[in-house]
């Protein structure tokens, strides 16, 4: 279990120092930011839509490890998912990091490598990093160009 532990927190760290699908998107239709205030983490989520498909997605701003690594890991995801499959694997993947801490987290297999944030139910602090990027996902669907904040 520690060898898994400690290839999960390599990934994060991974995808911390060089996250994919950084930077503005110039296709973007759809974009918000978020702030977790607890943490200072300010994200800007990017994303091209076409017919209920996601195209391509991307972020910027700065933020801790937590919320760079799973703003990175959810671009990679989202590319050519359906609407619908986006819907769900945001309760998917809040259902896993919002769990029971006592209990070991249930990993739908369809999260893939988002799996490497299940161990963020343990630290309640840091909940609200791992989902801020998929909070501001959903304010950039919802075409809210504001700020969405996770207090
Ligand atoms: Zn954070």
């Amino acid at each position: 279990m520690s060898d898994l532990r400690e290839l999960y927190q390599e990934v994060i760290l991974d995808h911390s120092r060089n996250p994919r699908n950084f930077g503005r998107l110039e296709t973007a239709n759809h974009r918000a930011r978020g702030h977790n205030p607890l943490c200072g983490d300010d994200l800007t989520i990017y994303i091209a839509v076409e017919e209920e498909i996601v195209k391509d997605v991307s972020f910027e701003g700065s933020g801790c490890a937590i919320s760079t690594a799973s703003a990175s890991l959810m671009s990679e995801i989202l590319k050519g998912k359906t609407l619908e499959e986006v819907a769900s694997l945001f309760g998917r993947f809040h259902e896993m990091v919002t769990g029971d801490p006592s209990e070991k987290a249930e990993v739908a297999p369809e999260l893939g490598k988002l799996a490497v944030m299940a161990g963020v139910r343990e630290f309640p602090i840091r909940v609200k990093c791992a989902t801020l990027a998929w909070h501001a996902l959903q304010a950039a669907l919802e075409e809210s160009e504001g700020i969405v904040s996770t207090e």
